[in-house]
């Protein structure tokens, strides 16, 4: 099998995989240690990062390497909860950019910055921002969790998730289930609560796959009993599977996509 953890390269075989057309995608992963309710890990976010990213290393035949995932991120507004890690926005965006950079500056010119903690995603988006512009590399930001952006998988997640509206946010339904497919071990079932708190107004939504007009993230313990957000009680193993495999297929599809992109020169028109 095709090696594709990035990490497990040789430095020879780093030019090889460099050298080959069409070069690798390379992800870069950030997630986060925090509460997920009385019955998840703290390590839920890089749980579902980990089982997904290497799923797909292992069935983009060559076309990805996958990084070690970045633990920590943005999450100050969790601190409520024992066992949360907080790392500030200024210091995670400059660590997951120099990151994505340094792989740039190799001559890998395809990374994708693969997010899996909601709040993460603006320092996401602007990480790779900051990439292209020092560097001119094809650099975007995503994630391969629906709880935090379904777009990916949005129209399997409003077909088949059980709970109704409210049931995916954090925690909850989608991110249940997932860890029931890919950590049964981890999972307490036994504890797990629906637990809607999140406000549902005309124009600020927080159930996924709706979107809000606009982005706003309140303390975590403001609004959640137990750092739950939606029904974790409806999720299955099934429902798990099910996300899984089209988010697997569905992010494969995406590397090859984003894969061909191509890297135009810029033009100088002064
Ligand atoms: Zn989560």
């Amino acid at each position: 099998m095709t090696q594709w953890r990035y990490d497990r390269l040789t430095w020879p075989e780093m030019n090889t995989a460099i050298a080959r057309k069409p070069q690798p995608v390379v992800a870069l992963a950030i997630g986060a240690v925090e509460d997920h309710g009385l019955h998840l890990p703290l390590s839920t976010d890089n749980d579902i990062l980990e089982s997904v990213l290497a799923e797909c290393g292992r069935q983009a035949g060559g076309d990805l390497l996958v990084l070690p995932t970045i633990p920590f991120g943005l999450d100050e507004h969790h601190m409520d909860f024992p066992g949360v890690i907080a790392i500030d926005i200024e210091t995670t965006l400059a660590y997951l950019s120099q990151a994505a950079i340094s792989v740039a500056r190799h001559g890998f010119t395809h990374i994708l910055i693969v997010n899996g903690h909601g709040s993460n995603q603006s320092v996401c988006d602007l990480a790779a921002r900051k990439c292209v512009l020092a560097t001119g590399a094809i650099c975007a930001a995503t994630t391969v969790n629906a709880a935090v952006d379904p777009a990916l998988v949005a129209d399997v997640l409003a077909a088949e998730r059980k709970g109704g509206p409210g049931s995916v946010g954090h925690a909850c339904e989608y991110e249940t289930a997932m860890m029931l497919h890919a950590q049964p071990g981890l999972v307490q079932m036994d504890k797990a609560e629906r637990d809607i708190g999140q406000l549902k107004l005309k124009y600020f939504n927080w159930d996924h796959p709706a979107p809000s007009a606009y982005a706003w993230q309140d303390w975590w313990s403001r609004f959640s009993r137990n750092g739950v957000c939606g029904d974790a009680a409806a999720a299955t193993p099934e429902f798990g599977r099910r996300m899984f495999e089209v988010t697997v297929q569905r992010f494969v599809e995406l590397v090859r996509e984003f894969q061909a992109i191509a890297v135009k020169p810029r033009v100088d028109h002064h």
